[in-house]
């Protein structure tokens, strides 16, 4: 086992060591995490419409403890599937205007087990380079053919689908919005050659569901899609502020995962009460409108204060806003920096972005206010100034 002390002696030496934070015992308060017994506000989350601590979820999740008891006791194929199962799964289906929904235990599990279902060894899967890992090693498992496309780069994909344009299966898979740019993919686009070169195509929502369209059905629905995309997937751990995930789509495609998909049939069900939590904060992205647009707004004000500063901010209007830094060291001592000033904002670096792209990525939440905002660009410029990435 000494090798692994000598790859870890590595990663530290090119800054790249990994370490979980301590957590404090304060109560945590929306929009803030606590840290070694300090309040800090959190620009690392995914809890874009900070419904993590929403009273009325608590309430339902307490309520679901009560009457169905702690955990799930098996999987969904034999004894897991309980009452809230069905009753989310309704309301996924009448949400996003398909034919048929199911739930997974997270988005990774979800594109894992979503891919390995519909193609293998004969098959090929067209990803954007910036796909999601859950997306890579849904491909990788799956044993069908991984062509990787630049980055939103619809020429470089067509180039490949007409490379591979006999193959038995094709699949394209695309991030709506990507988790470490914040950007867009060319959905309208994508769509056009999926009907032109006769592949599946699947969009991974985790990052636009909740924050886009007008009950947050996503950004498919959002551009008018939602009936072009073949396999529609999202995430309930980040605008949900819960955990699980769902698939939507024809109601054969969700027979066919129910016969197929791996990590549903061998894993064992979620508890009830998370389910039952979820269905409630589903309610809560429907109905509460303002948080969307606390969120969208903020976004605009902070990702444009930061770019009038003169940071390296790519345009966009989704909550993540990235701040390239590109060095590794600068991006561990630019969130340090934040640190000591009371703000939470992780440094990203290699392997989850390109080399010397390492950045700080700030998300945003309706739970933050314009105060908290405000007060954290003026921060942000000063460390910018202090560490010289932005000039005098
Ligand atoms: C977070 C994320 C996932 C994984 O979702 P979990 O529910 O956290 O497992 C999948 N795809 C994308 C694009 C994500 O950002």
């Amino acid at each position: 086992m000494q090798w692994i002390e000598k790859e870890l002696q590595l990663l530290a030496a090119d800054s790249l060591e990994r370490y979980l934070n301590k957590s404090g015992p304060v109560a945590q308060s929306p929009g803030y995490i606590s840290r070694g017994g300090r309040s800090m506000l959190n620009l690392s989350s995914n809890d874009y419409l900070g419904l993590t601590q929403h009273p009325a979820i608590i309430e339902t999740m307490r309520q679901a403890l009560l009457s169905e008891g702690a955990g799930s006791g098996a999987s969904r194929l034999v004894t897991g599937n309980r009452l809230p199962y069905d009753l989310l799964e309704g309301a996924l289906t009448e949400w996003q205007g398909c034919q048929a929904s199911l739930v997974f235990a997270n988005g990774y599990m979800a594109n894992v087990g979503v891919i390995t279902a519909l193609v293998g060894r004969e098959d090929v899967v067209f990803s954007d380079r910036l796909n999601h890992a859950s997306i890579t090693d849904g491909i990788v498992l799956s044993r069908a053919e991984h062509v990787r496309y630049r980055h939103n780069d619809m020429d470089h994909l067509r180039v490949l689908l007409h490379k591979h344009r006999d193959k038995r299966r094709k699949l394209i898979v695309t991030d709506a919005v990507f988790s470490m740019d914040g950007d867009q993919a060319p959905l309208h686009e994508l769509v056009a050659l999926k009907n032109e070169y006769e592949a599946m195509l699947m969009v991974d929502e985790a990052h636009s569901g909740g924050v886009y369209g007008l009950h947050g059905e996503g950004l498919c629905r959002q551009l008018g899609l939602q009936d072009e995309v073949d396999i529609h997937m999202g995430t309930f751990s980040k605008s949900f502020g819960m955990y699980g995930a769902y698939v939507c789509g024809s109601r054969m495609l969700i027979r066919w995962l129910v016969n197929k998909a791996r990590p549903l049939i061998f894993s064992t069900a979620l508890p009830p009460s998370v389910v039952a939590g979820t269905s409630k904060a589903l309610a809560l992205v429907q109905a509460e409108h303002w948080r969307r647009k606390k969120l969208n707004e903020a976004s605009k004000l902070f990702r444009s204060s930061l770019f009038s500063s003169g940071f390296n901010i790519a345009a966009g209007d989704s909550p993540i806003v990235p701040l390239i830094l590109g060095n590794n060291d600068t991006a561990l001592r630019f969130s340090a920096a934040l640190e000591a000033e009371g703000i939470t904002a992780t440094a990203i670096r290699p392997p989850t972005v390109p080399v010397n792209t390492a950045r700080i990525r700030f998300s945003l939440s309706a739970a933050h206010t314009d105060k908290d905002l405000a007060d954290a660009v003026s921060k942000i410029r000063l460390i910018g100034h202090q560490l010289g990435v932005l000039s005098p």
